[in-house]
């Protein structure tokens, strides 16, 4: 992308109805404009970002064998008397009226309309398991939307829901998300720690909520600090195999990690001293079982092998896609802006001309730019009539991860510069080492 072609609306000043950094950045970033309160819409670059944690929520959801749909925004009121939450629900419920008075609304979630979907067309426990998910727009009339996309009244949420013939079945569908988010948050860069949290008005036995450590926050957290350095890597997961995929959740959740609903200062004060903390998260996922409560109420039964007919079990996972935006921003950023990691970056490098007009630069440049294109690399291309400094600011604001300078002193020399946004530390090369050093990193990433 040529950056005198793009729409990259940058703002100079720090907007004063920014609170916390993520959204000060979003939006002098270009990322993001506000339409009314919680209400965004995803400017070039901000929606390039959620396209990339879109994919990786798809493949790491295809990996664990979940199958993808779509489901509508609007609802009718109807299925949701059903499950008798239509009354529950409260204010966050955005109700409207259709033209024949039909009671509507814009889903919060989905739990009753995709159990519709499963009466209607399953009816066999040879069917099962069975994972469902889509990524769709929710609405909740929040009573304080606030810190741009993290507390949204639209936003773009992931939900998934398992359907199982016994508890068991279902208990191994909820450990398979636990591995599966484990997965997709690691390769956004970010640490999410699984935490036993309450279940709210879902409903439930069983449920754990994903958090990001970051002092924004809206969650008080207590940990053992050593939950912080368990990764999963590169570890290829059997997700069939239920003992190992148990074991996984297991490593992931022996040590102490709770939020304020669920703490317990007795337990808390058994962790070693040196590793005992209380923080603040945010929360980009969870999951929860809860069993029979929908299949119940909304008639959703399966037949058995030995031909009785029982309620199907179930439970719903979920991640905060578009959240997802703040919480990596808030977990990686400095003073100049916002610092993507590799897996999500809108852009994998951004070339920068420091002497637009001069052939040989402007040659150096087109190369570079074509040579990533061909390895399938897009960059951001730089190719404005600006300052240098003015140029530097603006890739360290949008914050992708690798840069490439061009100027004709370098080029004299047979070499450009390659920098770490993350370290700064930069290094000369050919054009030809900077584009192979480049298609390296992202390996494994694209
Ligand atoms: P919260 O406690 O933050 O209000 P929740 O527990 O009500 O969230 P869930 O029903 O668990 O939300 O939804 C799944 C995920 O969707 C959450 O983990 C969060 O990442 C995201 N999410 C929920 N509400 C919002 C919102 N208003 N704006 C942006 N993302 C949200
Ligand atoms: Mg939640």
């Amino acid at each position: 992308m040529r950056l005198s072609r793009y729409f990259l609306p940058v703002l100079k000043e720090n907007p004063s109805e920014a609170q916390i950094v993520s959204h000060r950045y979003m939006l002098r970033a270009g990322m993001i404009k506000q339409q009314a309160a919680g209400i965004y819409s995803w400017l070039p670059l901000g929606y390039r970002v959620l396209k990339r944690i879109e994919q990786i929520v798809h493949e790491e959801q295809a990996r664990a064998g979940h199958i993808p749909l779509l489901m509508p925004t609007l609802q009718p009121a109807d299925l949701w008397r059903e499950s008798g939450r239509y009354d529950d629900y409260g204010q966050e419920m955005l109700r409207i009226k259709d033209r024949h008075d039909r009671d509507m609304l814009f889903g919060p979630t989905n739990e009753e309309m995709i159990t519709d979907i499963f009466r209607a067309h399953v009816g066999s426990y040879k069917d099962l398991p069975m994972t469902l998910y889509h990524i769709q727009w929710k609405f909740r009339d929040e009573m304080r939307p606030r810190f741009g996309v993290m507390r949204g009244r639209e936003f773009l949420m992931k939900d998934g829901y398992n359907f199982d013939i016994d508890k068991d079945a279902a208990l191994h569908a909820y450990n398979r998300h636990m591995v599966s988010y484990l997965r997709t948050y690691e390769r956004m860069g970010l640490t999410a720690i699984p935490m036993r949290a309450d279940s709210g008005p879902i409903g439930g036995d069983d449920t754990h909520e994903f958090l990001v450590l970051a002092s924004t926050g809206e969650s008080e957290v207590f940990y053992d600090a050593a939950v912080t350095d368990l990764k999963l890597g590169a570890r290829e997961v059997d997700f069939d195999n239920r003992d190992e995929v148990a074991g996984i959740c297991k490593e992931f959740t022996t040590l102490y990690a709770r939020t304020d609903e669920t703490h317990d200062a007795a337990l808390f004060d058994q962790i070693p001293e040196d590793r005992r903390k209380v923080g603040r998260g945010i929360e980009v996922g969870q999951i929860f079982y809860f069993g029979t409560k929908y299949s119940e109420a909304m008639g959703a039964t399966v037949v058995t092998p030995d031909g009785s007919k029982v309620p199907v079990e179930m439970g719903s996972h979920g991640i905060g896609v578009s959240r997802l935006l703040g919480a990596i921003i808030e977990a990686s950023h400095d003073d100049k802006g916002i610092i993507w990691p590799e897996g999500v970056t809108p852009f994998p490098v951004g070339i920068v001309n420091l002497k637009q007009g001069d052939a040989s630069t402007d040659l150096a440049c087109e190369g570079l730019y074509k040579a990533l294109k061909a390895k399938g690399l897009e960059a951001l291309y730089d190719d404005r009539e600006e300052r240098a400094g003015a140029k530097f600011a603006t890739m360290d604001l949008i914050g992708l991860p690798w840069r490439i300078t061009v100027g004709p002193r370098g080029l004299a020399n047979g070499v450009i510069e390659l920098t770490s946004r993350r370290t700064g530390e930069s290094e000369e090369m050919s054009a030809e080492a900077a584009v192979d050093r480049v298609v390296q990193i992202y390996e494994g990433h694209r």
